[in-house]
């Protein structure tokens, strides 16, 4: 059986007594095993990130980011491989693995400005014969801890820019689809990163506590479900670590009665069902303003659904593949089942969809479920699963309120033909990222990801300009170079 090991100071090893199997969750059999590193192999990969700061810290800005233009040329030649690799692993048709990819690409390209991104601010002449400056200088060592759903775009999220910015890495990924992840890590050495730079151990809870426990380790990126990321928000905080923690999501779609509803549905169809709805910005709720529109909305996704195509991750005419685990999939069943409990209307069932060959795969089929209402348990639970659930209110206002109630604040949006509507629920919904006609408005690369409320702990979003900020800390300078015959007297009051 294959086994997943470790990037450690530029070799993969396969340290480690532990392992856990590797599903592919299209056929529901475990064919991998990935190591889970003890706390000894995750001190040496810090070791390692420890021992090799000096030399990259000091590599200039413009070195370190050619590094980054050969590795988005290799992550671009290699992309077939990469999505295989998540495919075997996740479960992801290759379209969307591609997609995924892409949205990684993207992150290592704005990288690769980490030269201008890291001029620093500079005032001359604050003060006669006195000049300023702010530079933004690496913190160490910093970890990233990553979930399953996305497993190579969000460690390119971390990374590429930690990096850029003179810092070594940890890369902590989900263990349950680990292979690309260490794959495209392996890419960095062959693009010349120099060995200890950057490092991945596998591994599970001793992993992360290690992590979280160590003062060589100065700063924790993390996304993953919500009570994780308090757990580590929390234990960073507390150990003195800079800390940013993404976590879970439920996010909206508000339906106004005059939205185009042909076109509604097609975007709620790729948004709530596109990758099994393992997205932490997949469209979980669609709110109808009026029972006409909500009607409309049932009528039109139940006509659409009949065509939705869910099987195996090799077959790309497939829209969507199997969920994650078996546990995942009963999970999710659990809160349809409630749901139907609790007096919710199924409308379309995806509870146990027959896929040909593939019998014993963790599939969940497309399900749609119509009164749904804020007491159930369906509703306030994340199921992060191939399900959307229809809300009815009488008014725009009502649908903001239930939004901007829920515990979590990461994704939501509109859809209507009307502006004014549309500018008023942008500038007021208490959410991180907001769409208008656009189901799942992630940030481009060069602007910031990131919730409000339950859905991300600490100051700063991940990639972008935040990440800049992040992955630095700032150093103010003031230098007085006296101009000849200049002689300062003593000055008791603060200077001004
Ligand atoms: P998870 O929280 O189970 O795992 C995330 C990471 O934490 C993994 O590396 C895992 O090994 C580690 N971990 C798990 N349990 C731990 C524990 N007890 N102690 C220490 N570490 C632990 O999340 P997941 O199931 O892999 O991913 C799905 C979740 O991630 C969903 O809730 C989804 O919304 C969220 N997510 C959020 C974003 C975002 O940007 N907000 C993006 C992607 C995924």
């Amino acid at each position: 059986m294959k086994r997943v090991g470790h990037l450690i100071n530029g070799a993969v090893t396969l340290n480690g007594e532990r392992t856990q199997e590797v599903f592919n969750p299209s056929t529901g059999e475990a064919d991998k095993q990935v190591l889970l590193a003890s706390k000894a192999t995750v001190e040496e990969a810090i070791a390692a990130a420890n021992a090799a700061f000096p030399a990259w810290r000091n590599t200039p800005a413009i070195k370190r980011a050619r590094v980054m233009f050969k590795f988005k040329d290799l992550l671009e030649q290699h992309a077939d491989k990469i999505c295989q690799l998540i495919g075997e692993e996740h479960g992801k048709i290759a379209h969307d693995a591609a997609g995924e990819l892409q949205r990684g690409i993207e992150n290592v390209e704005y990288a690769c400005c980490a030269p201008e991104l890291l001029k620093g601010e500079h005032s001359k002449n604050v003060a006669p014969d006195i000049d300023s400056w702010s530079e933004f200088q690496p913190l160490g060592v910093v970890a990233g801890i990553t979930p399953f759903n996305f497993p190579a775009m969000v460690p390119l999220w971390m990374y590429p820019m930690a990096i850029v910015c003179g810092n070594c890495f940890i890369l902590k990924p989900s263990e349950r689809d680990p292979s690309s992840t260490l794959y495209i890590a392996s890419l960095l050495q062959q693009a010349g990163l120099p060995d200890g730079v950057m490092n991945v151990v596998n591994g599970d809870r001793e992993a992360v506590d290690t992590l979280l426990g160590d003062d060589r380790i100065k700063a924790v990126s993390f996304v993953g479900s919500t009570p994780i990321a308090e757990y580590i928000y929390a234990t960073a905080s507390a150990n003195g670590k800079r800390c940013q923690a993404l976590g879970g999501a439920k996010n909206h779609a508000i339906v106004m009665p005059d939205a185009d509803m042909d076109n509604t549905v097609n975007q709620l169809l790729g948004a709530a069902f596109g990758s099994s709805g393992e997205r932490c910005m997949a469209l979980s709720v669609a709110v109808a303003v009026g029972d006409a529109a909500g009607d409309a909305l049932i009528g039109k996704m139940k006509a659409a659904m009949n065509g939705l195509k869910v099987g195996p991750y090799s077959d790309p005419e497939n829209d969507f593949g199997p969920v994650i685990t078996r546990q995942h999939q009963q999970k999710i069943i659990g809160h349809i089942d409630h749901a139907e409990q609790q007096g919710a209307k199924i409308v379309v069932d995806g509870r146990y969809p027959k896929v040909a060959g593939h019998e014993h795969g963790f599939y969940i089929g497309g399900t749609l479920i119509d009164r749904v209402t804020p007491d159930m348990d369906s509703y306030n639970a994340e199921i992060f699963g191939p399900v959307l659930q229809v809300m009815r209110v009488d008014t725009m206002q009502a649908a903001m309120d239930l939004i901007d109630a829920h515990e979590y604040g990461n994704g939501t949006c509109i859809f209507t033909r009307d502006g004014e509507a549309a500018r008023y629920f942008s500038d007021h919904i208490q959410v991180g990222m907001v769409g208008i006609n656009i189901p799942l408005p992630v940030p481009v690369a060069y602007h910031s990801f990131g919730g409000w409320k339950r859905s991300l702990f600490g100051d700063l979003h991940a990639y972008g300009p935040d990440a800049v900020r992040f992955y630095t800390k700032r150093k103010t300078i003031t230098q007085r170079w006296p101009s000849a015959g200049v002689r300062e007297g003593v000055l008791f009051s603060m200077p001004s």
